[in-house]
């Protein structure tokens, strides 16, 4: 054990005492001296605000307040240390509750089924000083949406792409586009923080129309003419409420000449629409010029089972959540079946995002599943590096 986890402050949260013996009796074992314990929620978040701890090891059943909510009033104080989720509920309870925590942004290292085995929580107790870890920080920088149009009007914003690889031949067969804010001072920051600025504030349908053509020029650029190579790009259905959105599209493959079979876009519902009407009229109309469709994110949110229907897509993206560690997870394994099943007999593609491992590639190549794109095979990378990793790809 390193020095650092020796000297851990832990918090048991637990209303059993018997349970609470035994999961110091573990720590100690391994060396961990500094431990405390409270009976529920309530007497926790007394304890947190006057000292601090590193790692809280939280039971779920508790009278006053459960370690649901616990969580959630948690995820409000400034707490940055650790959660190990322990409970007596089956499994997918607490990994549903270990969903819910990460969702708030909490850290949780893992959750663990009663009786606790001290070799179960030793492991996990070493993944918090894992090298691979990534650190998380809980600060999140203000976006003030002047500054984001600012960021693009310089145009600030740059591409980065990740291959799509077909699962039975290993050949490339085209790319997906995922924007970044590379700003002067050299910081990047990430989608996920300026999008929902942009979607708020107004400024989508600019980025969208911005990145888009860069995207169509980077391709252009890497010179894979005559070859079957599809360029994805991500599209806010907020996009979708602009009626001159598919002319918008339309000009730019006229202006570069761009195949139109082989542009992909991919469609998020990051947010419930009150009209349906437009965007479904939108995308029929892009398809009907021959761009293809993809339904992003496939299992969450609201994309959903009435979109299937109604829209006609031409590739499912399953979403990571289902893929990576699919093997080792019964409920992840059992949508991921479904939604094959599904996408085959809707005649779609399927992508299948987030493949990290190769128990990840094996469980998808057993499933006949088309396309894969993940770390497994490569991270995103900016668009010089991409030609240069698609040659050493193609050599292989
Ligand atoms: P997404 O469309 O689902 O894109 C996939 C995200 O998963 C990307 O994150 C990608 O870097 C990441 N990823 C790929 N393979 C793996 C893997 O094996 N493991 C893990 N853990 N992650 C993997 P990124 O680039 O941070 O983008 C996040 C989200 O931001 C995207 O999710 C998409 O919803 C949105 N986004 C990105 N670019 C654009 C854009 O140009 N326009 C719009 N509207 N949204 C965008
Ligand atoms: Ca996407
Ligand atoms: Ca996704």
């Amino acid at each position: 054990m390193t020095d650092s986890l020796l000297n851990a402050k832990v918090l048991i949260v637990d209303d059993e005492i018997l349970s609470r013996q035994i999961v110091a009796k573990t720590l100690n074992s391994i060396g961990i001296e500094n431990i405390s314990s409270v009976t529920n929620g309530l007497e926790a978040l007394e304890v947190i605000k006057s000292q601090t701890h590193n790692i809280i090891i939280c039971d779920l059943n508790m009278p006053e307040m459960d370690g649901i909510e616990f969580l959630r009033h948690l995820a409000i104080t400034d707490y940055s240390g650790d959660i190990i989720l322990i409970s007596s509920q089956d499994k997918r309870m607490i990994e549903s509750v270990g969903n819910l925590a990460s969702a708030h942004s909490l850290n949780v290292l893992g959750t663990l089924r009663k009786p606790i085995l001290a070799k179960n929580l030793k492991e996990m107790l070493s993944i918090k000083n894992s090298p691979n870890r990534k650190a998380t920080t809980n600060a999140v920088d203000v976006i003030t949406p002047v500054e984001l149009k600012n960021g693009i009007e310089n145009q600030e914003l740059v591409n980065f792409y990740q291959p799509k690889i077909n699962v039975a031949t290993k050949k490339i067969i085209g790319v997906e586009s995922l924007v970044r804010w590379k700003k002067n001072d050299g910081t990047v920051i990430s989608p996920d923080k300026f999008i929902p600025v942009a979607e708020k504030f107004d400024l989508i349908d600019d980025l969208t129309k911005y990145i888009m053509k860069l995207a169509i020029k980077d391709c252009l650029g890497w010179n894979i003419s005559g070859q079957d190579f599809s360029l994805s790009v991500n599209v806010s259905t907020l996009n979708l409420k602009a009626l001159d959105f598919p002319s918008y599209v339309n000009s730019l493959i006229q202006e570069f000449n761009f195949e139109t079979k082989n542009l992909v876009l991919e469609v998020t519902e990051t947010q419930l629409m009150e009209d349906t009407l437009t965007p479904l009229e939108i995308l029929t109309r892009l398809r009907l010029k021959g761009i293809k469709l993809s339904i992003d994110d496939f299992g969450t949110g609201y994309s959903s089972m009435e979109q299937l229907k109604s829209i006609p897509f031409t590739e499912m993206k399953i979403d990571r959540a289902f893929v990576n560690g699919a093997s080792k997870n019964e409920a992840a394994h059992a949508i991921l079946e479904a939604s094959v099943s599904l996408a085959k007999s809707l005649e779609m593609s399927i992508v299948a995002e987030g493949v990290e491992t190769k128990e990840d590639w094996n469980l998808i190549e057993k499933m006949s599943i088309d396309i894969v794109q993940g770390y497994y095979i490569a991270k995103p990378m900016p668009a010089h590096e991409f030609k240069e990793w698609m040659d050493c790809w193609n050599a292989k």
